[in-house]
């Protein structure tokens, strides 16, 4: 029997992929259904919640890779199962304050936007922003219950083994789950889409990205599950995607390059939307993002000798 026995395309041993009417796309994921018999567990919740709904009886666990909205918004569809977060991000629920260190609010518009924030997601009342999850009322709901520590390492949901692969990059404390018997990895936001790699949060970081990118393939993996879009892959096809994803972030350092060469200053770097197109910048949060990811950039090259010192 090869691995691959027993895929249906949405299928792998005890674990059913969950696509959802979005196919994962953001702000929605993929989500997983680990069934190990006394214990069930849904991983990343998520896809829509038509699809997720018809679990909500079953599931006594949620185990959220990492804290982002597109993993956790359907966490409040599960009232009665444990949250399971990484030992690095737990905190993160249900102290928003928290959430707001890592994904840049703090650091951005400071303690009164973190306090603003957190009254507009617990209020409800406010408008959606245009292209974020930003004010959207399920980052209150569904940080309610505190989460428990999954440890990074070995781990099961009942009968099933599973390894929580650390990759800090995209968050510091992303787990990708790694199902050694089924020879399958989840890699959440290690996601290979053609946006590129997100780490523009606070506690992004690029070069970890890269690292635990390229460690994925180390594992003793056939199948590659995306957290966005991409869905199911071989090995070899995700291994020989890898470097043109990774790639982006060179395309990102040369385009910053070429704009300080044409005079522009380090501080008006975001006016020409390194990251993100500028017509989205409306949105509060992309313009942070594309703030704090641009200055990782640059701290990088400067790192390299390729900025001059300040
Ligand atoms: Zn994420």
């Amino acid at each position: 029997m090869t691995r691959q026995a027993g895929l249906d395309g949405r299928r792998l041993g005890p674990v059913t992929v969950i696509f959802g009417a979005s196919g994962g796309v953001f702000p929605h994921c993929v989500s997983l259904l680990v069934d190990g018999g006394t214990e069930k567990a849904v991983i990343d919740p998520g896809a829509d919640a038509e699809a997720l709904r018809r679990w909500a009886r079953v599931v006594t666990r949620i185990l959220n890779t990492h804290y982002h909205f597109d993993h956790i918004h359907g966490n409040r569809l599960f009232p009665n199962a444990t949250v399971m977060l990484n030992q690095v991000e737990q905190e993160c629920f249900p102290r928003l304050e928290s959430v707001a260190g890592k994904l840049g609010i703090q650091e951005i518009y400071g303690d009164a936007g973190v306090a603003e924030w957190i009254r507009a997601v617990a209020a409800g009342t406010s408008p959606p922003a245009p292209f974020s999850p930003a004010f959207r009322p399920e980052w209150w709901f569904s940080t309610r219950v505190p989460a428990e520590a999954y440890p990074y390492g070995e781990f099961a949901i009942g009968s099933v083994r599973m390894v929580m692969v650390h990759s800090p990059g995209h968050t510091a404390g992303l787990a990708c789950p790694f199902f050694p018997e089924e020879g399958l990895v989840y890699t959440a936001d290690i996601d290979l889409t053609r946006f590129g790699p997100w780490y523009f949060g606070t506690d992004g970081d690029i070069d970890a990205f890269i690292r635990s990118s390229r460690a994925l393939l180390a594992l003793d993996a056939e199948w590659y599950l995306t957290g966005h879009e991409e869905g199911l892959l071989r090995r070899s096809e995700f291994a020989e995607r890898l470097e043109g994803y990774l790639a982006i972030i060179d395309k990102r350092d040369r385009r910053i390059l070429d704009l300080l060469g044409q005079g522009v200053s380090e501080e008006r770097l975001t006016d020409h939307g390194v990251l993100y197109p500028t017509r989205y910048h409306v949105d509060p949060w992309v313009r942070m993002w594309d703030t704090l990811g641009t200055r990782k950039h640059v701290a990088r090259l400067r790192a390299r000798g390729l900025v001059g010192r300040r």
